[in-house]
């Protein structure tokens, strides 16, 4: 199941039944709201509750049809919908909340669901521990100890819980109440991620030769030096008449010849002589100089210039010969990308071959017994794969070729044939799915035998686990298996590795600042990247929002978006009008 993600801190209360979850959080809101944070409670009930009386004009609206009744006073409001097919389900109870106004949400029940909680235990109740089984129990309060590394209070001492809850709405969990699971220290940044990996990447060697056409988006492998000066010749930027610049103060001029572009005159041009020139053909020896033909008036063999229009100054109007790129000089340099301005420009150097780095082999395939092929009657409770489809077209957009390996059933032996099968056939690694705490022990038995692989937290969201190292000498990273946290995750830490692979030196992604248009929340200490789109607004200036819901399993939010929004760690919340990170999208995916 997904991790439940809402804008905000979302924390819950684990506790079997008698455990008192209702008033412990009675008697910590208070406490709360003395500490500034605003928060919001969302309970869940069994029962069929109503929350107004029988008789009441709002009761009687709503039970006399109104599917969704709101009522409102200088007081407070209330907005009772009636649910009668399905229940809401909790990221849709989040979206109600008005997010801008809180810093905490606190979650009664929903106890299935996964997201972060603190496990509620007192030992008169005679039950089982939950932190065992759930994985998203974040610290335990009791009455007597648990044998657990998670954090532990005394479920007596109210303010020590709220202490906790008021770090977690702050900054994530509190250093002194850390665990290995849930604290920042182990953490990666996503700068330190990043430098780990290229530390590890290697850059290419090996090179090859190619026709221009097929180098269209290849990494150029050595400077590529003009075998020619461009232009070839000192030419004609306008279409006019050259003269020497020596002999500009006559009144008249003898047209000697007229030079039509790809042809010359082959005599040094005299005193008192002009050559009708075009655009782009070769200036007769001696002549260095070029006046428009709008300024000429030409009769029979003499022309004369219109001063008026502008004096004449010696040189002008000329383009001279290896003005854009002098013979010997480097007209592209090893590691840049064949884009359209290179193509022409090699082309333009006279040249039809050029050397190129090898294309990078790509190996991917998702991990997942719940994870099937589109195109299949879809099993209860299983979800069609996505995230090879993501990484095929990611990795094609950067020249990649892709060996696609399709799906791998959750286990040992097949993990372990479809990793040597990627290392022999491919250059780089790429895996979704199976990478989080909590997943199955085999990946990392599994990884630990074929090679040299670190498992990561890196302090991020989405895309918090990340595993990455050597198979066979080949780069592997393990992506993890939310969608949206694959394409992060790709963004972020394997397009640079990839690269780097391909040649390019010093590979960044672009990045630029906009305004916010709306709150944007974050956690002081994490990375976050929200789906945006930015635009100019009716004062011309950039600025930036999210896109719709930002679940990491939400894919449609990364097709609406133009680009990522990354709040960085140092900023725990962007408020509108602040300035916020943009990595903009259009052309990477
Ligand atoms: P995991 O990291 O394996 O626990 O996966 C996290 C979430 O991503 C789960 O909800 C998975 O069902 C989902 N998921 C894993 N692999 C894929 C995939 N290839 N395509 C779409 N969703 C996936
Ligand atoms: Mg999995």
């Amino acid at each position: 199941m997904s991790q439940i993600s809402a804008s905000l801190p979302l924390l819950g209360f684990a506790a079997w039944s008698g455990t008192g979850k209702t008033t412990l959080l009675e008697a910590m809101l208070p406490k709360l709201v003395e500490r500034g944070v605003r928060v919001a409670v969302i309970k869940h009930a069994h029962h069929n509750f109503d929350i107004d009386k029988e008789g009441k004009d709002s009761y009687r609206l709503r039970k006399a049809g109104a599917g969704q009744m709101l009522i409102s006073s200088r007081y407070r409001r209330a907005f009772v919908t009636e649910t009668p097919d399905e229940e809401a389900s909790l990221p849709e109870l989040i979206n109600q909340l008005d997010q801008t106004k809180l810093d905490l949400i606190l979650v009664e029940g929903f106890k299935k669901l996964d997201f972060p909680k603190i496990e509620l235990h007192r030992s008169e109740i005679g039950k089982p521990w939950l932190h065992p089984e759930d994985k998203n129990i974040i610290a335990v309060a009791s009455d007597i100890g648990a044998e657990t590394d998670l954090p532990q209070m005394s479920i007596n001492e109210l303010d020590k819980i709220t202490d906790f809850v008021v770090s977690f709405a702050k900054e994530g969990l509190p250093a002194s109440l850390s665990c290995d699971d849930v604290n920042t220290s182990g953490m990666l940044s996503v700068a330190e991620g990043r430098d780990k990996i290229l530390s590890q990447i290697v850059a290419p060697t090996a090179s090859q030769h190619v026709k221009l056409k097929q180098a269209l988006g290849q990494i150029v492998a050595a400077d590529i030096l003009s075998p020619v000066n461009v232009p070839q010749h000192t030419n004609s930027a306008m279409d006019g008449y050259a003269i020497r610049g020596d002999d500009i103060e006559r009144n008249s001029y003898t047209v000697v010849a007229q030079v039509m572009a790809g042809h010359h005159y082959d005599k040094p041009l005299q005193q008192g002589e002009a050559v009708r020139i075009m655009t782009g053909a070769p200036v007769p020896e001696n002549a260095d100089t070029v006046i428009m033909r709008e300024q000429a008036q030409q009769n029979g063999d003499s022309v004369t210039f219109d001063l008026s229009m502008g004096a004449i100054r010696q040189g002008q109007n000329v383009r001279q010969a290896g003005e854009d790129l002098a013979l010997g000089q480097p007209a592209v340099t090893a590691g840049t990308q064949i884009t359209a301005p290179e193509l022409g420009m090699i082309a333009s150097l006279g040249l039809d071959k050029l050397s190129i780095r090898p294309q990078i082999k790509v190996a991917i395939f998702s991990t997942g017994d719940e994870v099937q092929h589109p195109g299949e009657t879809q099993k209860q409770n299983c979800i069609y794969d996505s995230n090879r489809y993501t990484l095929h077209a990611m990795l094609s957009k950067i020249g990649c070729e892709v060996v696609d390996l399709g799906i791998i059933e959750d286990s040992e032996a097949s993990l372990e044939a479809t990793l040597t099968a990627a290392s022999e056939q491919a250059d780089l690694i790429l895996s979704s799915g199976g990478v989080s705490v909590g997943d199955a022990d085999y990946i990392k038995t599994v990884l630990d035998k074929l090679g040299q692989i670190n498992f990561w937290r890196i302090n991020m969201r989405p895309g918090r686990p990340l595993a990455f190292g050597q198979i066979q000498d080949k780069p592997f990273f393990g992506l993890p298996g939310n969608p949206v946290a694959v394409m992060v995750a790709f963004l972020q830490f394997v397009e640079p590795a990839i690269r780097k692979m391909q040649g390019m030196v010093n590979w960044e992604a672009p990045v630029f600042n906009a305004i916010a248009e709306e709150k944007l929340r974050s956690r002081l200490g994490r990375t976050e990247y929200s789906r945006g789109t930015y635009g100019i607004d009716a004062n011309g200036r950039l600025t930036v929002k999210s896109t719709g819901k930002q679940g990491s399993g939400i894919l449609r939010s990364m097709s609406e978006a133009n680009c990522l929004i990354e709040i960085v760690p140092e900023q725990p919340s962007v408020d509108v009008g602040e300035t916020v990170r943009v990595i903009p999208l259009v052309n990477r995916i």
